[in-house]
């Protein structure tokens, strides 16, 4: 999946640091990332590389092994020397995985940046924190933290039969299993429960956890269950949502190449007989 990236290691833990110069630099624009890439792989400037970009303007972030990642606070540059700017969709196709991770990172972070300039409280300007990821508020102390939505990804089973959907009015043409965010006063078990009678109208039982992903590219926290089929196995498509939704047996399911989502690595599973 997209965060394992060992033997690398995302260091995030809060530090109260100062762009350097050799820091791996993102400069935003819109949702877009300023990238070099060359046979789908990606790589990033570095602080000091780019003219007009210093360190004052940028914002430290992390670091993955020894290297420190920082953004550019305000604006954009002109891309040149083989740089472009590439939005999440096209992003998330580009390799190797321990770039891509955080320039997934980098794009929730700048999203969450870019659209908390104010205070939504007071309307003053927010500041970050000196203690800890967050902004804050200097004339009411309101404190925001990132964006992170928790969701459920659910894999209904039937026997050897899995439920697997299509999403509607979507560009991603590829199977999905059940999906959905969970609400105020919600167990993240109910969320299940609730998702899936939504979108298909069947019942389930036997709720297993499997894993957990930060699905960086939508600022949602995922955690994934397998659960079975409890009853009627007729399908209630909810067509806002799903363009389809069918019972796949094992043996017809896709393969997962790509190895980016715990959706995919859920199917494989299932495929593979090992859930
Ligand atoms: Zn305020």
């Amino acid at each position: 999946m997209v965060q394992n990236i060992l033997p690398h290691i995302y260091h995030n833990t809060f530090q109260l640091r100062k762009a350097e110069q050799g820091d791996l630099l993102f400069i935003c624009k819109d949702d877009s990332i300023l990238l070099q890439v060359e046979d789908g792989r990606l790589s990033l400037p570095r602080l000091g590389e780019l003219p007009g970009v210093s360190a004052e303007q940028c914002r430290s972030l992390f670091s993955v092994d020894e290297q420190w990642f920082c953004m550019l606070r305000e604006g954009a540059v002109e891309p040149s020397a083989g740089y472009d700017y590439y939005n999440v969709r096209q992003y998330r196709e580009f390799r190797p995985m321990d770039r891509l991770f955080p320039v997934a990172i980098a794009g929730s972070l700048n999203r969450w940046y870019r659209d908390n300039r104010f205070c939504g409280r007071c309307g003053a300007v927010l500041q970050d924190s000196e203690t800890e990821r967050a902004l804050c508020c200097p004339a009411c102390g309101r404190v925001i933290y990132p964006k992170i939505c928790p969701a459920v990804i659910v894999a209904v089973r039937k026997g050897d039969y899995l439920l697997l959907t299509r999403y509607a009015g979507r560009a991603i043409k590829t199977y999905a299993l059940i999906a959905g965010f969970n609400e105020i006063g919600e167990t993240i078990e109910e969320t299940v429960h609730r998702e899936v009678f939504e979108e298909v109208g069947v019942r389930v039982k036997n709720l297993q956890y499997y894993k957990s992903q930060p699905w960086v590219f939508t600022d949602t926290l995922l955690m994934g269950f397998f659960c079975d089929l409890d009853g009627d196995d007729h399908i209630t498509l909810q067509e806002s949502e799903l363009s389809m939704g069918t019972w796949v047996h094992r043996s017809e399911l896709p393969e997962d190449t790509a190895h980016l989502s715990l959706t995919a690595e859920m199917i494989e599973q299932f495929r593979l007989g090992l859930a």
